[in-house]
């Protein structure tokens, strides 16, 4: 992989401007593949099973390869724009970094969805139990062959409804900092506008707590003898979000690239 090679492929026409800015790196389950070089160029560049295993030299040597080229393009990019990469005060950029890190990780938003985090890793961790005897409930069912029972359908639901949770556990946290970085950036820079970026992100957070709440309601479903502690986290999230929607009040009509058009955009 070169520059010129990358320049190259973000012009071809197949692929949508900035699609991966605002997606939840789903790649297994997006629609959007075909549309998306962030996407091609992962499946280029770490398309052999050594290339994606991080204890193998490989894999380091094609992301140390990637974060080249990356580097490469802004500084080309800063020449284009006229600016001068040298005369940029590192660390006054620094401290500001630092000051939005520190507030955007005391953030409600942020602390909320850090909790999230931790709830979802205890509830699993207190129901192994519980998943070793579903699983023998389903494959006792699927023995029996029972006539008013679907055990793979169930099986199926409850992997899917794991594998959502599991996949957005942290995404929230990680997109709400971001969110509420773009906003303090953008006020210390006394910009007055929330900038779309920040909506972007929170958009992303809010579509990642809304699949959660959903998961985790299928999940009452198959569990119900620990509905209590599932309330608990559903209310839990519903208040995150809630709180979410209030800070970024325009989120939600955020229109991703890609994601986010209707029939009559394209
Ligand atoms: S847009 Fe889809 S294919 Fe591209 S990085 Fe995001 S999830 Fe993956």
């Amino acid at each position: 992989m070169d520059k010129e090679y990358v320049k190259k492929l973000a012009k071809d026409p197949r692929f949508i401007p900035g699609i991966y800015n605002y997606c939840d790196r789903w790649c297994e389950r997006c629609p959007f593949t075909s549309h998306c070089m962030n996407f091609a160029l992962s499946e280029e560049q770490f398309s052999d099973p050594e290339a994606r295993d991080i204890n193998n030299d490989v894999f380091w040597a094609k992301l140390s390869e990637a974060f080249q080229v990356t580097l490469e393009m802004v500084k080309e990019s800063a020449e284009e724009l006229g600016i001068d990469l040298e005369s940029i005060d590192y660390e006054t950029i620094s401290q500001e970094d630092k000051i939005a890190d520190d507030t955007a990780e005391n953030h409600e938003c942020a602390r909320a969805a850090k909790a999230y985090g931790k709830m979802v890793s205890n509830w699993f961790n207190s129901s192994k139990d519980l998943f070793e005897e579903k699983a023998d409930e389903l494959s006792q069912e699927v023995q029996l062959e029972l006539p008013d029972s679907n055990p793979r359908a169930e099986f199926l639901d409850l992997k899917d409804s794991v594998d959502i949770i599991r996949w957005y556990q942290h995404l929230i946290y990680v997109k709400l900092i971001r969110a509420i970085r773009g906003t303090l950036r953008e006020a210390l820079q006394s910009l007055d506008e929330v900038p779309e970026d920040s909506n972007g992100s929170a958009k992303v957070a809010l579509i990642s707590i809304d699949r959660s709440i959903a998961a985790w309601g299928q999940m009452r479903n198959h569990f119900p003898e620990r509905d209590d502690d599932i309330l608990d986290i559903l209310v839990h999230l519903d208040r995150l979000r809630r709180k979410t929607e209030t800070v970024f009040p325009d989120a939600r009509a955020f229109i991703r690239p890609g994601l986010d058009y209707t029939d009559q955009d394209t």
